[in-house]
């Protein structure tokens, strides 16, 4: 065994390993904050597998899981609306194929960079562990802003994109999908040029539309199965999400899917947002004001504010950047969805809500709570569902695409939807189960990223120094 894993000039070693690899991830990419949030928020988890299973640490198991094992990173090229020409960057990051092809979406979103899709990346491969299906983990994206963009803006950027993307990706190899900013319409014209390209019609992509290798219930995944574990959370409690108010940030595929299914469920969604602010409304919304949302978000494009005016006893709160919270976890309610982007939640926003007396917190965003307000959240006892676990539907109901598109059937929409739930049941009760298993019960941080980790590490030890 090596007495330092630190590699880095400068740096020594505290004595401590996993202290020490995640000072040698922090020397060797200082700009890379949000990656390194991910990376501690595991490792703090795995201390307690690490005194179990040494080979983890012989076989240098954290170095090699923190380093993804491709990065791609490319120009991409276009022409605007009035023939200027515009550069953007691409990435794709293929972080772990363990157990799997890479599977992980591509985000589209000015703040996109390096870091945060190594950290997507990384919580990609716990993630996509836990579902039970075969799949490594990755993500992609470019820092292009879909918003304010024309169908043929977006088209000529995504033939851009997949042009050089195409070459690196395959069914057997690496199988992108949505996430911020890339839905049905990004995804149609990359799958377009992707086919083009390669010559092929096949499993490439994700999130396909239903007439050219889709799933039904694909779309509504990530939001459906996010209320399937907060109702397991809550059913391990003997409570129900049953009148229940709830807090759903965000407006899009996420947190709309996460509205209906509440609303499903019996519970009172009052809360909805987008980067411009929030709207609150006290008599909850229902199922028709839902469809006018997907409506105004999916086809017009229009902002939330616009809820509002159309329904007057809502309020809007516009975003301000110079407070220090977020004014959507301000509102009092017993369940809270947060389904926008990440850190979302700080330490602040954590504490008000357990103030007003949360009894649950689902992540259906990637990484929606500090470290500061995850640690708060767990202190406190409350149901507090992670991300690798709570928004696992998305990617798993995406492997149950890959599996269709291989034997070339579609599933009807009660079979996928019935195969999410169980599957959520099951990473539920991995989370749970591995929690108490290491001596920490009812702590789902510990038993998503313990319960990810083995299979993976486990798949690393037996195929050798690869
Ligand atoms: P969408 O692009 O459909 O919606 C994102 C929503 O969040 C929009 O309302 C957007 O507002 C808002 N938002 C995004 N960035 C910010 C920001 N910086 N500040 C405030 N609001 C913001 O994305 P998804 O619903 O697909 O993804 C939402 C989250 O869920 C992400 O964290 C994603 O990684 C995660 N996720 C998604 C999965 C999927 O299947 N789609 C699967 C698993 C996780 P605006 O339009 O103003 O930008």
């Amino acid at each position: 065994m090596s007495s330092s894993v630190l590699t880095q000039p400068g740096l020594k070693g505290s004595g401590d390993y996993v202290d020490d690899v995640l000072r040698l991830v922090k020397a060797k990419d200082p700009a890379q904050p949000e990656f390194h949030q991910a990376v501690e928020e595991v490792f703090e988890s795995l201390r307690l597998v690490l005194t179990r299973r040494p080979e983890f640490r012989a076989a240098k198991i954290l170095e090699r899981i923190v380093e993804p094992e491709r990065v791609l990173m490319f120009r991409v090229p276009w022409f605007d609306d009035h023939n200027q020409v515009q550069v953007n960057r691409g990435f794709r990051i293929q972080m772990n194929s363990a157990i799997g092809p890479y599977k992980g979406g591509l985000r589209f979103h000015p703040s996109v960079n390096l870091g945060i899709l190594k950290f997507l990346a990384f919580e990609q491969v716990f993630k996509n562990s836990l579902t039970t299906l075969p799949m490594g983990g990755g993500k992609g994206g470019s820092d292009f802003d879909p918003r304010g963009k024309s169908d043929n803006e977006v088209m000529r950027f995504c033939q851009s994109f997949m042009s050089e993307l195409w070459r690196h990706v395959g069914q057997n190899t690496d199988v992108p999908a949505g996430d911020i900013g890339v839905g049905g319409r990004e995804i149609g014209f990359l799958y377009g040029q992707y086919k083009r390209l390669a010559n092929e019609f096949s499993g490439v992509l994700t999130g396909k539309g239903l007439n050219w290798g889709g799933s039904l219930i694909r779309p509504e995944a990530t939001g459906y199965g996010c209320v399937y574990f907060a109702n397991e959370m809550l059913k391990s409690r003997k409570d129900s999400l049953e009148g229940k108010l709830c807090l759903v940030s965000g407006s899009g595929n996420v947190s709309q899917y996460t509205v209906e299914k509440l609303l499903e469920f019996g519970a009172k969604p009052i809360t909805m947002s987008d980067s411009n602010g929030v709207i609150v409304d006290p008599n909850g919304i229902s199922r028709e004001k839902l469809g006018w949302v997907m409506e105004l978000k999916n086809v017009r494009r229009g902002r939330i504010q616009e809820y509002a005016q159309k329904f007057p006893k809502a309020i809007f709160l516009p975003a301000d950047s110079n407070l220090d919270h977020n004014q959507l976890w301000n509102v009092k309610a017993d369940c809270a969805f947060p389904s926008a982007t990440q850190n979302e939640i700080n330490a602040k926003d954590a504490s008000t809500l357990v103030k007003n007396g949360v009894k649950l917190v689902a992540e259906g965003a990637n990484m929606p709570c500090t470290l500061a307000a995850t640690r708060l959240f767990l202190g406190a006892g409350i149901l507090y569902g992670p991300a690798k676990a709570a928004n696992a539907g998305g990617v798993a109901t995406s492997g149950l695409e890959m599996v269709q598109d291989s034997i070339r059937l579609s599933w009807t929409r009660e079979e996928v939807d019935d195969r999410l739930h169980k599957i959520m049941i099951a990473v539920h009760k991995t989370c749970y189960e591995t929690a108490e298993e290491y001596g920490t019960p009812g702590n789902l941080v510990n038993g998503a990223n313990i319960g990810g980790f083995l299979k993976v590490a486990d798949a690393m030890l037996d195929q050798g120094l690869v």
